[in-house]
């Protein structure tokens, strides 16, 4: 098979998992958006993505992210950055990315505000919660009881910044059906104070079907549509 042939096979799989799942859990199909994340894989895959229909792809490391984005600028893509996220980097970010998915620390909002505002750009701010124990290793995110802080930062920070919701990954070693039902409950108490904040981005190649279920209105999905990605290092 050829890769726009690969691409397009495999993205069409992916739309049909999406739309069981929507169907299985009583939702409209058009509920839930596909961000296509396309870390490793090169410009190339992305502009046949965007001749395939696909309007929103991910990245998670700055350089590879800017570079993509600058490369692909003609193709009117929304670019989500949802990496761990240096607190130097954060005002660059903010010079390409259209939704910053990972705000996980207040230190991130002033630089992102700063670069959205030297650019005259509006992003869109997910707060990114960790469903980990809180004694874990390597936690990224913000704890469920930081977001109220959190999300009043980005709210303080003015226009330059929109609060739209809410991103999670499931933990490794835990049934993502069970983290993401602590994920839905983090939600609706997070959706009484901010009503607006609507947004819930969760679910990955191996759990969107969990996800969906739990209430995800974008599902981040990288390898069921661009392959095993080349082994890092
Ligand atoms: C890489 C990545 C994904 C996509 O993972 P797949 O398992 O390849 O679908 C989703 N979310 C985040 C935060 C990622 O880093």
């Amino acid at each position: 098979m050829s890769r726009p042939e690969e691409l397009a096979d495999a993205l069409a799989k992916v739309r049909e998992r999406i739309a069981a799942a929507c169907r299985a859990a009583g939702r409209g199909e058009d509920e839930v958006g596909l961000v296509v994340v396309t870390k490793f894989f090169p410009a190339s895959d992305v502009r046949l993505l965007a001749g395939l229909g696909v309007t929103d792809v991910g990245e998670n490391r700055h350089q590879e992210a800017r570079a993509k984005a600058e490369e692909c600028a003609d193709l009117g893509l929304r670019w989500h950055y949802i990496g761990g996220l240096q607190t130097n980097k954060a005002a660059a970010v903010a010079r390409y990315a259209d939704v910053v998915e990972s705000v996980d620390r207040p230190e991130l909002v002033t630089r992102l505000a700063r670069g959205a505002t030297e650019t005259e750009r509006q992003v869109d701010v997910l707060l990114q919660v960790s469903l980990d124990p809180p004694a874990a290793e390597h936690r990224f995110g913000a704890a469920p009881e930081a977001l109220g802080a959190l999300a009043e930062s980005v709210v303080a920070a003015g226009e330059a910044l929109r609060l739209r919701g809410l991103m999670a990954v499931a933990p490794l070693g835990e049934d993502p059906a069970t983290a993401f039902a602590r994920l839905a409950e983090v939600r609706a108490a997070f959706l009484s104070d901010h009503p607006d904040a609507t947004l819930l981005s969760a679910g990955m190649s191996g759990d969107l079907e969990q996800a969906i279920s739990a209430g995800a209105t974008h599902v981040r999905v990288g390898s069921a549509v661009l392959g095993p990605r080349p082994q890092v290092q």
